[in-house]
């Protein structure tokens, strides 16, 4: 699976975007007898709680970088598909979705 060309930090941004739309609709849809207040919560802290996880997977992905630095791992594009990878420096640059597609 490559990975998107859309950074973390922007698919935050248009997540939250989302969650402010969904607050204004909601409470619309709430006020009009459309929409039960519970499922309005429910729906609302589950968006919330992907904004949560990609913030989460930011941090990791920070991290992850640092350590690369200090090692003597490589972070790389996969030869056969693109997606980051990290490798030793003697290893083939491919992910381990394409090592089990070619079986190298
Ligand atoms: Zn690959």
């Amino acid at each position: 699976m490559a990975d998107s060309d859309i950074s973390i930090d922007a698919q935050v941004r248009c997540v939250q975007r989302e969650l402010a739309l969904r607050g204004n609709v909601y409470k619309k849809r709430i006020a009009a007898g459309k929409m039960d207040r519970q499922d309005a919560v429910k729906e609302y802290r589950t968006m919330q709680a992907v904004v949560e996880s990609l913030k989460s997977i930011s941090f990791q992905k920070t991290r992850w970088l640092e350590l690369i630095d200090r090692s003597s791992l490589v972070l790389t594009k996969c030869a056969r598909c693109g997606s980051e990878v990290i490798i030793l420096p003697d290893e083939t640059a491919k992910c381990l979705s394409c090592r089990d597609a070619t079986g190298k």
